[in-house]
């Protein structure tokens, strides 16, 4: 079986599937390894490297003849989707339940689709191919490396001859795993920190890292299935934005992490409460994106200043900002998973398994992940996530 490495195209993307640890890793369980040449440039990984670990260097044009397995860390570009035969497989980030019509277009076209954002998360056999966990992590300690870089004073408390700077507060919003990382950091860099979840059962996580747990008393708890949050009513949203106001205004750096899978993620902080704020505050928005972020106003992948003085950072996608150590991370779930799904030297998709039927999404000419195809069934168009 031959697994190929594809180079990232979309702009800032500065990771790749599968570094060349990896990639000697499956050389050695006896699978074949394709990287585009300069896939790991971006992450200080030479083609030297691939190709001393057991690696074929090769072009775009043969890695998508010759693959049996592309792997990638999110959706290629249409034109390397659109080059992919029946019976080749594509594995990478590729948000299904966001795009549930770009799984129907794979499964149309006979390509085997698999998600590694599908992958049950409390099962303890799959915690090593976990990679929204393991990018989660890298983009919540960076969160609050950034947010430290554009507050105009300092973390910790600091007393000098010159006199004494208090800590920052800082107040992170979400507190699953790229929120708990980024208490960690901040706390570690000596801010005060609070923190917010509507999964009232995180309050020990956040406790335990020294941080305070702020409750709310217009909201209720609010978790779903599979450890995730449920979305919130259009009442209790309200509620929440408005209780939240006060403690965002408190603060002099807020970072936000809420997601709902599948969901645009919720709106925490509205325009009123930046206006509350006072100037030099700092907010960094690791939901912004392309379906909107927890910040009104927040820019994706961008920097900007309200009137008031608050900056805004959009930055949805901070793994990929810290290259290596993600890449590294990433390419270990993937050589996990892919060792997982091989049996006797090729790709063996077997449903009854419970992480497969979690990140398996098209199969065999049909959409066979439960959560893509109840959602195809109900808008068979696949229209945007609600
Ligand atoms: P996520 O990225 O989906 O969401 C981030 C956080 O935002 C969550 O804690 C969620 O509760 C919170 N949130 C959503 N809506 C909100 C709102 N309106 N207001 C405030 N907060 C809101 O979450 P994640 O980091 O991927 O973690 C999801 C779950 O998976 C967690 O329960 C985590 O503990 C669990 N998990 C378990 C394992 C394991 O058991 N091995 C591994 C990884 C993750």
């Amino acid at each position: 079986m031959k697994v190929g490495v594809l180079k990232e195209t979309t702009p800032g993307e500065r990771r790749v599937a599968l570094v060349p640890e990896m990639a000697g890793k499956l050389r050695a369980a006896g699978l074949d390894v394709l990287v585009q040449s300069g896939a790991g440039e971006g992450a200080w990984f030479a083609d030297s490297a691939y190709a001393e670990a057991g690696a074929s260097i090769v072009s775009a044009e043969e890695l998508l003849a010759d693959a049996d397995v592309v792997v990638a860390i999110s959706r290629p570009a249409d034109r390397v989707t659109g080059a992919l035969r029946p019976g080749q497989a594509l594995l990478a980030m590729l948000n299904p339940l966001v795009d549930p019509a770009f799984a129907a277009s794979l499964a149309a076209r006979g390509v085997t689709a698999i998600s590694l954002d599908g992958l049950p998360r409390t099962l303890p056999r799959a915690q090593g191919m976990d990679a929204l966990t393991s990018q989660a992590n890298v983009a919540g300690y960076k969160a609050a490396l950034v947010g430290a870089a554009a507050f105009g004073r300092f973390f910790p408390l600091l007393i000098t001859a010159a006199g004494t700077a208090r800590p920052a507060k800082v107040l992170v919003l979400g507190t699953g795993v790229a929120g708990l990382q980024a208490i960690g950091t901040a706390k570690r860099l000596g801010a005060v920190v609070s923190a917010y979840d509507v999964r009232p059962q995180t309050r020990t996580e956040v406790e335990s890292l020294g941080a305070t747990f702020i409750e709310l008393t217009s909201v209720g708890p609010a978790a779903g299935e599979g450890g995730y949050a449920r979305a919130l009513t259009e009442d209790e949203r309200q509620a929440q934005q408005a209780e939240l106001a006060g403690h965002i205004a408190r603060h002099d750096v807020v970072i936000t992490t809420a997601q709902v899978p599948g969901r645009r993620p919720p709106l925490l902080v509205t325009g009123e409460a930046i206006k509350a704020m006072a100037a030099g505050s700092v907010i960094v928005d690791m939901g912004a994106g392309p379906l909107g972020g927890n910040v009104s106003g927040s820019v994706p992948d961008a920097e900007t200043v309200t009137e008031n003085g608050v900056t805004l950072i959009g930055a949805g996608n901070l793994a990929a900002t810290v290259p290596a150590a993600a890449s590294a991370a990433f390419a270990r779930n993937v050589s996990s998973l892919l060792l997982h799904m091989v049996a006797d030297g090729r790709l063996a998709i077997d449903l009854s398994d419970e992480i497969q039927a979690g990140v398996v999404i098209t199969h065999d000419g049909a959409v066979v992940q439960a959560a893509t195809a109840a959602l195809l069934a109900e808008d068979p168009t696949g229209g945007t996530a609600p």
